[in-house]
């Protein structure tokens, strides 16, 4: 009888786990830390993620969309503040389409309660330590360092991002791997729900302080307190290592953020209290080795820039529940479909990620970014089949990330051509311009399908 071992019950863990036992697969979580339903004490950083279109619809064929509602904030578009104090509102789309903001932690522990009630079984502080690929057979620590063993057909691993699992992988002959730190990390502050209100924040979208090599940013939660996480380069004048002391707090963000900092009570001895986090990209492959495979962030880690890690992780559930309605327990074939079929799409967006985050610290706030954010919009609005602008492909759609980019690099070279018509968003509106940019948009998108 086939038996499945998940090592990490985070929410890539939570979520493959569901998809198994609805086929009739026993499945087992272990888990390293305490369980996070029991404990108000927890090891890990308390962030928040946005779950988009992709994500949910994962979610959704769960049947785990009803448990989420009272977890959600949706964002329409990004206020933008900049140094004046001035704001602007990019909406995402014409159409009203909104990501949604919510807590990782409360996230994961709705998905756990629902993993359990399905009959996934639940083991915490339990760290697989050592894993033996050829049979199936793991280690496992509790805290005072006892040993068990287990053993299972397949082995998925989706201890995160720093996995021992794929650590183990690594070992063996021809695996590539490489990691890629950014030059910025983060601090995360809490905005108060009285401060917030105040200030009039509004709470149905991302509020965004662009400041070309650094940015503030902020999400509304549950509670109505905010969420706000500031991107600071490690090295550097405005760099973390510099702004080292209170003074220097104060005169670096009383100059950039005056209007973040009265949000934050105490902000500066809050800033200088925490370390800043790292963001990492991890490529590595092959994803599998026999019986075991790795997804979620411990297959491909990425900057959280463009709020797709988690998204990707939910998609990957879904994939590799369709092989095994394809393949069935034929683990091998299973594994090194999903592993091609997936790699090409996480490389793609771990490229994008590593792109939108100088977008959003250094072009969203300029004249020609906003110019060109109408015309997509007005183009999309115009021929909703035909011209797509990229946020909407990976934010709003299921299209593969490798074919969402495909598809921007094709359609970019028709946005800059109009782009060099200063009277671009006029003519946008004259009926004949119109039919014109149809034929146009038609061999595009006879040139996108060519392509894919
Ligand atoms: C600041 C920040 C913001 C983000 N924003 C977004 C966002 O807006 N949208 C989005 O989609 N994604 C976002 N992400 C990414 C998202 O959080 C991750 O992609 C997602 O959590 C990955 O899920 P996972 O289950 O693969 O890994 P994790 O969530 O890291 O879970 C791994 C689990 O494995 C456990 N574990 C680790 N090692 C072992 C072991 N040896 N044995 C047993 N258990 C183990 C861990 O305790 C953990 O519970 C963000 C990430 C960060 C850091």
């Amino acid at each position: 009888m086939d038996r499945v071992i998940v090592a990490g019950g985070g929410l890539v863990g939570c979520a493959v786990s569901m998809f198994l036992v609805r086929r009739g697969i026993p499945v087992v979580i272990y888990e390293r830390g305490a369980d996070p339903r029991l404990t108000s004490v927890t090891t890990r950083p308390s962030i928040n993620v946005t779950l988009c279109a992709r994500g949910l619809r994962s979610l959704e064929r769960l049947a785990l969309t009803d448990r989420l509602p009272g977890l959600l904030m949706p964002a329409y578009g990004r206020m933008i503040h900049n140094t004046s104090g001035a704001i602007t509102y990019q909406p995402y789309s014409e159409s009203g389409d909104a990501i949604y903001c919510v807590a990782r932690r409360q996230l994961c522990i709705a998905l756990l309660n629902a993993a359990e009630e399905r009959g996934v079984t639940l083991v915490f502080d339990r760290r697989v330590t050592t894993v033996d690929c050829d049979d199936g057979a793991i280690v496992l620590e509790d805290r005072d360092g006892h040993r068990t063993h287990d053993r299972a057909s397949a082995i998925l691993a989706a201890d995160g991002c720093y996995s021992t699992i794929r650590r183990q992988l690594q070992r063996r002959d021809r695996f590539d791997y490489a990691q890629s730190y950014c030059t910025h990390g983060y601090k995360e502050l809490i905005i108060p729900e009285a401060l917030a209100r105040a200030a009039s924040l509004t709470e149905d979208a991302l509020h965004l302080w662009p400041r070309h090599d650094f940015m503030a940013l902020a999400f509304a939660n549950v509670d109505r307190s905010f969420t706000c996480s500031i991107h600071l380069p490690f090295d550097g004048p405005d760099g973390f290592e510099a702004l080292a002391d209170d003074g220097a707090v104060r005169s670096f963000f009383g100059r950039w953020f005056a209007d973040l900092v009265p949000l934050v009570p105490s902000f500066a001895p809050r800033f200088l209290a925490q370390p800043p986090n790292s963001m990492v990209t991890i490529r590595c492959w092959p994803w599998s080795a026999r019986r075991v495979l790795l997804l979620g962030d411990a297959a491909h880690a990425m900057f959280p820039s463009y709020g797709q890690g988690a998204n990707a992780g939910f998609q990957d559930c879904e994939l590799l529940d369709e092989l095994i309605g394809r393949h069935g327990t034929d683990w091998r074939r299973v594994f090194t479909a999903f592993e091609s079929m997936r790699k090409p799409d996480t490389d793609a967006m771990a490229d994008l990620c590593g792109e939108h985050f100088v977008e959003l610290r250094e072009r969203v706030d300029h004249d020609t970014f906003h110019r060109r954010c109408r015309v997509e919009r007005e183009l999309h609005r115009c021929f909703p089949d035909r011209f797509v602008p990229l946020y909407s492909m990976i934010s709003f759609s299921s299209i593969g990330y490798a074919e969402a980019r495909r598809r921007d690099a094709i359609q970019q070279s028709l946005v800059d051509a109009l782009m060099r018509d200063p009277h671009i968003e006029a003519r946008l509106r004259e009926p004949a311009f119109l039919d014109s940019l149809s034929t146009r948009l038609g061999s595009l998108a006879r040139e996108v399908a060519r392509v894919s």
